[in-house]
């Protein structure tokens, strides 16, 4: 089944449903899974909380495992200051609406920025009175504790004092956490005290994390996964008014620099970022740093920066959302260009700063992990600059072999038992580069495992005995180790299995909790060549991927074999100039003699086999 893609803007439907694999992929923005995957995106929940959502939806019962007494403590801890946290944002809108001095102070504040009725009620703002504990008293007549009250960040208990409210006389901005709870509060004050700071945050508690939560993310997930890029504001005001300007694809990081857990939140719904700087040249160098960290998480950022004296805010309520999206449009960087021209601005031609300036750029660059948009990046960076490119590639190569020199954690070498002048090779010391074509048979050959594992590629009708492809594998493979992470995950789950005598189903790892096993299953499952195969149906016969199987297995495991004895044979031939004596030396190019035959050896044989 095909349908426009409900995670991304389009016209032509690229999203397709099988549902006899249970499975789901779109060939537009490659977003895939099973049904679980499904609502933890479109929700964006966790993956306890789909099965609970899916369960609620269709009657299903599902049993939770029974808590400890403390778990169970912690966990009704958590759900009583929810609780109070949710009587005071209500508390706070009361007194906003209902209340004289809500009206006449907090009210007419809101009304002077522009605010409507429907924007207050989407962000749930409010107001706190300038009395010291009316919120406490209301809360406490209404049942909720005090030691709860005071956990949730709600009121201040000190010894020998009457409890008072926290926010006091100020608007009440609710932190929501990405379901739409409100976890914490965001407070402005509006009378004039120089003693009083402008803004006053919730405190850390058990249920709020300020470096693991945006503010507006709630309200504009939807807008952010439709419009495939995140606006990055610095202020509450900022996110409501671009929210009520029409452009709902805005979030704030409340007060802190980014965190690495905030930069996850926002690409679980795009991988697109962009900046927007208020025109104040300080506060953009000071907040270059952690732009770093989301190029290493391999998001795209881009960065805006507004005419000097003007803010988002400003902005948007002189020109409106058409001019605002159009100044975005016309006037945003990607963030290398824009660090090298700020930082060619304050720097001018200094050389010795120059310097210091490629290296930092190199840096950002480095963090960047998909290697042809490093290369586009330092072709770019090379031109603005007017340097020689090389300088920059040399400069990158020093950078990455300091960090190969640093020490790492020893990789166990297991290597097939029946191949003696490897097996005994000395454990590998350093990081092994894992060659592509090693890593891509090694993928083959899980893939393989995965899509058609139970499948017989030889049925012996006399003896009845059937030999199926994991049966080969496994022959084939022996104790091998795969040398990528995912893939040894994966083959171990599948040898478990084996040696219990059974074969996982392919569904088995579409809907593996593990979000990488299940995205790369998916791939496999759903990859175009298969769809005009497997899913269609025709009546002019081809050969069939199960047809072809016995000889596609014996192809991989060939070559699966000769990239690995490739691999080995460089480890050794870097390992030589570590040798103590003559003997050791010796000894690896002999082992090294040993393993070219066998590489000739496959190659002659892979030369034999018709290629596919
Ligand atoms: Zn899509």
């Amino acid at each position: 089944m095909i349908a426009c893609c409900p995670f991304h803007h389009e016209k032509t439907p690229s999203f397709s449903v099988s549902p006899t694999k249970q499975i789901y992929k779109c060939f537009g923005c490659g977003k895939a899974g099973d049904a679980v995957r499904f609502v933890m995106d479109i929700e964006g929940i966790s993956y306890p909380d789909a099965l609970r959502w899916l369960a609620k939806k269709y009657g299903i019962r599902i049993e939770e495992k029974v808590f400890t007494d403390e778990q169970l403590a912690a966990q009704n801890e958590r759900e009583s200051l929810f609780l109070a946290l949710n009587f005071a944002k209500d508390f706070y809108i009361r007194q906003l609406w209902e209340t004289e001095e809500g009206k006449s102070i907090g009210l007419s504040y809101f009304k002077e920025r522009g605010f409507s009725h429907p924007t207050l009620q989407s962000f749930e703002l409010g107001y706190s009175p300038e009395s010291g504990d009316a919120l406490t008293q209301e809360a406490l007549a209404k049942g909720y504790s005090l030691d709860v009250l005071e956990k949730a960040g709600l009121t201040l208990v000190k010894e020998g004092r009457k409890p008072i409210d926290r926010f006091r006389g100020r608007v009440i901005f609710p932190i929501h956490q990405i379901s739409g709870r409100p976890i914490a509060f965001g407070a402005r004050i509006l009378r004039k005290d120089p003693q009083a700071p402008k803004y006053l945050n919730s405190p850390e508690t058990p249920v709020y994390h300020k470096s693991q939560v945006l503010y507006g993310i709630y309200q504009a997930k939807n807008a952010i996964r439709q419009q495939d890029v995140c606006y990055l504001v610095e202020g509450y005001t900022d996110v409501v008014s671009l929210y009520q300007g029409g452009i709902e694809n805005v979030v704030a990081s409340s007060g802190t620099s980014l965190t690495r857990e905030q930069i996850q939140l926002i690409r679980r719904f795009t991988p697109h970022i962009t900046v927007l700087y208020d025109g104040d040249p300080a506060g953009i160098r000071a907040s270059l740093r952690g732009i770093d960290l989301i190029l290493e998480e391999g998001m795209h950022v881009r960065a805006v920066v507004f005419p000097e004296g003007e803010d988002p805010d400003s902005f948007i309520q002189r020109v409106g959302s058409e001019g605002f999206r159009k100044f975005v449009t016309e006037n945003q960087k990607d963030f290398i260009r824009f660090k090298t021209e700020l930082s060619l601005e304050s720097i001018g031609r200094d050389p010795f700063q120059r310097a210091t300036l490629i290296t930092d750029l190199v840096q950002t660059i480095q963090k960047i992990p998909d290697a042809i948009q490093r290369a586009v990046y330092t072709q770019e960076v090379a031109q603005l600059l007017s340097i020689d490119e090389q300088v920059l590639i040399s400069e990158g190569n020093r950078q990455f072999q300091k960090q190969l020199e640093k020490p790492t954690r020893p990789l166990p070498s297991v290597l097939p038992e029946n191949t003696p002048p490897v097996e005994k090779a000395a454990p590998l010391t350093e990081v092994q580069p894992i060659s592509n074509a090693l890593s891509l048979h090694e993928s083959e050959c899980v893939r393989w495992l995965v899509s058609y594992g139970g499948h017989v590629i030889e049925r012996n009708v006399s003896e009845n005995i059937e030999f199926t492809l994991a049966d080969y594998y496994f022959q084939e493979l022996r104790g091998m180790q795969f040398k990528t992470p995912l893939y040894q995950r994966m083959l171990n789950l599948i040898r478990g299995a084996y040696e219990e005598g059974s074969i996982l189903p392919s569904q088995y790892f579409t809907s593996h909790p593990d979000p990488e096993i299940q995205q790369a299953a998916i791939h496999w499952m759903a990859s175009p060549h298969e769809l005009s195969e497997g899913w269609k149906n025709n009546d002019i016969h081809v050969p069939t991927t199960e047809e072809k199987l016995a000889d596609l297995a014996y192809l991989n495991i060939l070559r699966l074999k000769k990239a690995r004895y490739e691999s080995d044979f460089v480890s050794l031939g870097d390992s030589l100039n570590e040798k103590q004596t003559d003997e050791e030396v010796d000894q690896t190019l002999q082992q090294m003699k040993n393993l070219k035959e066998i590489i000739k050896k496959i190659a002659d044989l892979l030369g034999t086999v018709v290629q596919h």
